[in-house]
């Protein structure tokens, strides 16, 4: 059925509804979507989806770039080609990096955001690693 020709604003007789007069569910929709601004996912704060950040502690990394590898969000900052950090921009907090992290203590740890986000940075790995 061709449901933007019929210009359904509820799924009344649309297959996959449910219940009248709800609006269309996802069987209801036609498939593709256009992307007309590519690149626009940098402009998203996905950082704001968090629970959890992981915080990095530069002493016992061995910058081996494997939390880089594994972020699905490009969040891990690199600079000369160096692990340098977290976009907490778009960070998403889902951990896995923390997961990645070889070293023993993990170089990377979460804490929640609650009280990160009160915090400065050096003071956020004085948490996350019980430093003085
Ligand atoms: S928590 Fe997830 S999104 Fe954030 S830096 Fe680690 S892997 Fe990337
Ligand atoms: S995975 Fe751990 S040791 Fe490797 S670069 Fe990232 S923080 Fe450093």
């Amino acid at each position: 059925m061709d449901v933007k020709k019929k210009n359904f604003k509820v799924c009344n007789d649309v297959p996959g509804c449910s219940d009248n007069n709800q609006l269309l569910g996802w069987r209801s929709l036609e498939i593709g979507a256009i992307v007309i601004d590519p690149g626009n996912s940098r402009v998203y704060e996905t950082g704001t989806w968090r629970a959890e950040q992981p915080v990095w502690n530069s002493d016992t990394c061995i910058d081996c770039m494997l939390c880089w590898v594994g972020c699905p969000d490009t969040a891990i900052k690199v600079k000369d080609g160096h692990m340098a950090g977290i976009d907490y921009f778009a960070c998403k907090g889902c951990g896995i990096c923390v997961e990645q992290c070889p070293t023993k203590p993990n170089s990377l740890v979460m804490i929640p955001e609650d009280t990160a986000k009160e915090l400065e940075i050096p003071e956020r790995v004085k948490i996350a690693f019980n430093k003085e």
